[in-house]
């Protein structure tokens, strides 16, 4: 499986980074040994001073496609879980400033824990799910599908004209406002409409 991501998907925090913002989804991707399951720790690896908290809606993939229209796009996801796109901010600047690639700020082991997923169909509205993380039982980041720029469907559409998407494949749909340092010791926990997904330690 492969795990697709997207930048820069909610206005607010495209900003708060100085990031303009996009006219078509950014996208880069993390390795299977990226994924960390079951509310395991986060080790927090020790070539970044700063590694940053992303609380993302997180798709699961449900058949192999290829060039899908977005008339038919939700056919392709099933499930939705949640979801941190850990990213090691420092890396991730100096690349930036000379063009480089993301992938050692963004595709580190252990750098995308996931909740378990829940059928799409149990909820009322996929575009308007609130979802947020707590970290020491205090609130840093709070989002809603509403204010995404590129729906899900938008985006599987877009990534499928290039990448072959698979059953099983997992697509972060991008962070609103709040990122945010992470220490060793903090506890976070991540909800999807009120229900407790994510619940782990930095240690
Ligand atoms: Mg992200």
């Amino acid at each position: 499986m492969k795990i697709i991501a997207i930048g820069r998907n909610y206005a607010e925090h495209a900003k708060e980074l100085n990031n303009p913002v996009p006219t078509v989804p950014v996208i880069f991707m993390k390795p299977d040994t990226a994924l960390l399951r079951e509310n395991k720790a986060f080790y927090h690896p020790d070539f970044s001073e700063d590694i940053h908290h992303e609380i993302e809606i997180v798709l699961k993939v449900c058949k192999e496609g290829k060039n899908i229209s977005e008339k038919f796009a939700s056919n392709y996801y099933d499930e939705i879980g949640l979801g941190i796109d850990f990213t090691a901010r420092d890396i991730q600047s100096r690349h930036k400033e000379k063009g480089l690639p993301w992938e050692l700020a963004k595709a580190f082991d252990g750098s995308a824990p996931v909740s378990n997923f829940i059928l799409k169909s149990e909820f009322a509205d996929l575009y308007d799910l609130s979802f947020k993380l707590d970290i020491n039982g205090e609130l840093r980041q709070q989002g809603n599908t509403k204010d995404l720029l590129f729906s899900f469907e938008r985006i599987i559409t877009f990534v499928s004209q290039y990448i072959t998407l698979k059953k099983g494949d997992l697509i972060f749909t991008g962070t609103p406002q709040g990122v945010g340092k992470v220490n060793i010791g903090d506890h976070l926990e991540g909800f999807l409409e009120n229900k407790r997904m994510l619940d782990f330690y930095v240690k």
